[in-house]
């Protein structure tokens, strides 16, 4: 029998982090050795937990820090924390495979809103207009989500040579009710309490209309992508980005 996966967490009081901590303490095969928080010695925490993966949902400014220290602890980084950027990725990718662990970065740990956007993308070369309407809890800083603004651009990449049409109102009696938008895809913000994280994908042709959603009903939705990821990290040093990436969803 192999022995339980020894994981920690960045950030185990926070929103995310707080029901991660509860889920893997109930996990079969995973043995949740603790977590750190803001101005706790992490050098320190790591030496003496010897995890194998280091899971982190912080902020953009710590998470780097973070995810670094663990590989050079020999932990695998497991980052949820946005607002990374591409050469931040590079630089953990490249100390991992150095050290030979795994790791990931992903936006978007919940599969379903993983599998939402690619399943968008199959759709959208056959619809020739498009719009997102995104719903988050009302403390939400920014509109619209990261999400959206990726799912839009995902999309209109798939239309290069015949871009999606966006119909605008010709009189507009009240200002942004035809929302915003990005790459001829119409996107919508709803702040709302009561919404988690919620995305409607709605395709139009004549006579049609499609739309492929995502409901979340609690942060749990992030427990199972993040289980899948420390076990794929932990078992082989490969490095990924993004869910949909260690999903098979995306080839490159
Ligand atoms: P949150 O409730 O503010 O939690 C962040 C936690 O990190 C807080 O407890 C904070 O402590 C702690 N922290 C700050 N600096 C730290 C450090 N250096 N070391 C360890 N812990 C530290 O935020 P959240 O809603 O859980 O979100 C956290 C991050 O995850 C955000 O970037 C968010 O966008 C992202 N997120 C990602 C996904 C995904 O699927 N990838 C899903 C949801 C959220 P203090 O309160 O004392 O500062």
């Amino acid at each position: 029998m192999t022995s339980p996966v020894r994981v920690a967490i960045a950030g185990y009081k926070g929103k995310v982090g707080s029901v991660l901590a509860a889920a893997f303490q109930i996990e079969p095969g995973i043995d949740y050795v603790g977590g750190i928080g803001r101005g706790d010695d992490l050098a320190t925490f790591l030496h003496e937990k010897r995890p194998r993966a280091l899971v982190d949902f912080t902020r953009p400014t710590e998470s780097m820090h973070n995810a670094l220290a663990a590989v050079a602890a020999g932990a695998a980084p497991v980052v949820g924390t946005t607002g990374l950027s591409t050469a931040d990725i590079d630089k953990l990718e490249t100390a991992c495979h150095a050290k030979h662990v795994g790791g990931i970065v992903a936006p978007n740990f919940a599969i379903g809103a993983v599998l939402m956007m690619h399943l968008a993308e199959t759709a959208a070369p056959l619809f020739d207009a498009v719009e997102i309407i995104e719903m988050h809890h009302a403390a939400k800083l920014d509109a619209p989500s990261g999400t959206a603004l990726s799912t839009a651009r995902r999309l209109a990449a798939r239309r290069k040579d015949r871009p999606f049409t966006h119909s605008k109102a010709e009189k507009e009696t009240l200002a942004g009710t035809r929302g915003g938008e990005e790459g001829g895809v119409g996107v919508h913000s709803v702040r709302l309490p009561g919404f988690v994280a919620d995305q409607e994908v709605i395709f139009g042709l004549p006579g049609q209309t499609l739309t492929i959603a995502h409901r979340t009903t609690s942060r749990e939705a992030y427990v199972p992508g993040v289980l899948l990821a420390i076990r794929r990290v932990t078992a082989e040093p490969r490095f990924y980005r993004g869910l949909d990436q260690l999903l098979g969803l995306r080839n490159d």
